[in-house]
């Protein structure tokens, strides 16, 4: 951003309007996060991760799936091996979540997301999945992904749980 040399775990702010993900040093991280001074287009992406009970959502077709919110509107990425299909999630199927797992309530809008496996729900920052559908590409073999697509998606959860993703 500004030409300052990345080590490799930088962080990312986003552009909210492009909707387009810029690698960031330290200093420029912290101008765009919710306490920094500057305002606009840029926000940071968070850096949480937030372990929530399991959200139960049916038809996920790799066993995976996230939700970003903008404003009113939650939209659905599920993660295949062409990349991520997106989806809109009507209101009601949204309050009901909110109802059944009420610390979805507390993710904040288009920099973070929920994360949902068969086996678990997490807020995480939105760049933790974008690494994920690229790790889903990479990997995936056949109808049901193979052994590596498998061993993949379980160290990327094992890495949530160390906050060690990136
Ligand atoms: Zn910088």
């Amino acid at each position: 951003m500004c030409g300052a040399s990345l080590e490799s775990g930088h962080r990312h702010v986003i552009d909210l309007e492009a909707r387009r993900l810029m690698c960031t040093c330290r200093p420029c991280f912290l101008l765009f996060t919710h306490r920094g001074a500057a305002q606009g287009k840029l926000r940071s992406v968070s850096e949480r991760y937030l372990r929530l009970p399991k959200v139960e959502v049916s038809d996920i077709p790799v066993g995976v799936a996230f939700f970003i919110r903008e404003g009113d509107r939650v939209k659905a990425f599920y993660p295949s091996p062409a990349g991520a299909t997106e989806a809109n999630v009507s209101a009601e199927v949204w309050d009901e979540m909110v109802a059944a797992v009420p610390g979805i309530a507390a993710m904040e809008e288009q920099v973070e997301a929920l994360l949902v496996s068969r086996n678990e729900s997490w807020i995480v920052p939105v760049d933790a999945c974008y690494e994920l559908v690229g790790r889903i590409r990479r990997t995936w073999r056949g109808f049901d992904g193979g052994s590596e697509a498998r061993r993949e998606m379980d160290a990327f959860f094992s890495g949530l749980g160390a906050g060690m993703v990136q």
